[in-house]
């Protein structure tokens, strides 16, 4: 067998564990395969300050610049990973590379997930996901030309496509099936919560609508039907459906994938269970021994980010490895607001502990059992950190509300 790390997936997650394998002491060949024709880049900025009507900056990572050289790893951009032996412990390419095959003796499968899109509807010039560099170009193209922008999907990246809409001046329309957004995230009063958030910003929030289908003249979309029987107009229409975990090309490798949105089924050292190969990021699914060992599959930022270091570090030394415990965080920005959320959502209570009076900023506890679990904050970033440890530390749910005052 070949001695070579293998990272493929060239973004958040995959270059936190070419980093590491080199902090590590890994001294031996890396190579790191990435389908898209950039260095790795940040994504979050794509929905915020991307969008803005200031010049925009590249969003590239500082550390993408020394991958080739200091840290001494062979990036293989454009090129796609096409299959996994692990019986001969070679990856499968196409693209840009050049080689078809390639060996390892370690891999990391940080692939990440794939924007879902509406059916029949890619080839719509006017019509675009969020989930490349290319596509916030293609977005903020269309907010610098006036577009009328309407979002399916009253997610977070599709709200912030909103908001930064707005912040243009521009007309936002989200469009959402559900009765309150966000529900499956931050439970459904604080769903309320954030839905008021567009509603004061001038944003035409519609939930309990369906999408029936888009309106085109000359393959350029012009709105949006709905169920019952009206149009919003739209030049502009963001998807926001959610995502899938980018793993066609394992079908056949023995990689357990999840039955219902395909991601990887990992152990709590993100081992896949097929000898060598570890997996990090959004394609994930681990028992969060935190949370007494539940799966979790997370989007965030901060979680690519541990994974991607820790999955490495397990691979290239399996007799050490260390388990993946988290408290999952996010963070969105929305209208000047940040929203951060820590822990998991699905609660027996949702309690909010301090509002103040005629303010956005509020900050509420999600109690399961006897523990705090969650909590959710607007415009409180010093004080959602501390609960984030109170739950890592396994606090009681009248320690927490000791803490808050409202015990
Ligand atoms: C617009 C946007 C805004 C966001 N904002 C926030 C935020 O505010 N806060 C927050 O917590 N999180 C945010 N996120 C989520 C965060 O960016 C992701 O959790 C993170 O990017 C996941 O990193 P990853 O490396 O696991 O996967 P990804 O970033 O999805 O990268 C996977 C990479 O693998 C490549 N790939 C896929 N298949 C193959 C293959 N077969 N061969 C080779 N390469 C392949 C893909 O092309 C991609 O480049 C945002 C995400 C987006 C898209």
């Amino acid at each position: 067998m070949q001695e070579r790390l293998v990272v493929v997936g060239a973004s958040l997650a995959g270059m936190r564990a070419v980093q590491s394998a080199r902090k590590a002491g890994y001294a031996g060949p890396i190579t790191l395969v990435g389908g898209e024709a950039h260095l790795p880049y940040d994504r979050p900025p794509l929905s915020k300050e991307y969008l803005d009507d200031a010049e925009p900056t590249h969003p590239g990572f500082p550390a993408g610049e020394d991958l080739a050289g200091e840290l001494d790893v062979d990036v293989r951009l454009g090129t796609w990973a096409t299959s996994l032996d692990p019986g001969r412990s070679v990856i499968g390419l196409t693209g840009e590379s050049g080689d078809d095959e390639l060996g390892y003796h370690a891999m990391v499968i940080s692939t990440g997930a794939a924007a879902r899109t509406l059916p029949g509807t890619d080839q719509l010039a006017g019509v675009h996901c969020l989930r490349t560099l290319d596509d916030a170009v293609a977005i903020r193209a269309a907010l610098d030309a006036g577009a009328r922008t309407v979002v399916v999907g009253a997610g977070f990246i599709g709200s912030e496509v909103a908001s930064g809409a707005r912040k243009r001046g521009l007309p936002a329309t989200v469009l959402e099936a559900l009765p309150v957004p966000l529900v499956r995230s931050v439970g459904e009063e604080m769903g309320h919560a954030c839905a008021e958030l567009h509603r004061s910003n001038g944003t035409d929030l519609r939930c309990g609508v369906k999408v029936t289908g888009l309106e085109s003249t000359d393959n350029k979309v012009t709105g949006v039907s709905l169920d019952d029987g009206s149009t919003v107009p739209a030049d502009l229409v963001v998807v926001g459906i959610g995502v899938a975990p980018c793993t066609a090309w394992l079908g056949g490798s023995g990689v357990t994938l999840h039955e219902r949105d395909g991601g990887i089924m990992c152990d709590e050292t993100l081992s896949t269970g097929v000898p060598g190969v570890y997996a990090a990021g959004d394609v994930t699914h681990f028992p969060n021994p935190l949370f007494d060992g539940e799966m979790m599959r997370l989007e965030h930022w901060t979680n690519a980010n541990e994974q991607g270091q820790l999955a490495a570090r397990n691979a290239i030394n399996p007799a050490e490895a260390r388990p993946a415990a988290t408290v999952p965080y996010f963070w969105s920005d929305w209208y000047g607001h940040r929203i951060q959320f820590v822990g998991i959502p699905k609660a027996d209570e949702i309690r909010p502990v301090s509002r103040e009076l005629g303010e956005e900023k509020f900050l509420a506890l999600y109690r399961r059992g006897d523990r705090i679990v969650g909590c959710i904050s607007i415009d409180r970033q010093s004080q959602i950190m501390k609960y984030r440890r109170m739950i890592m530390q396994r606090k009681s749910w009248a320690e927490a509300l000791e803490f808050a005052g409202v015990g």
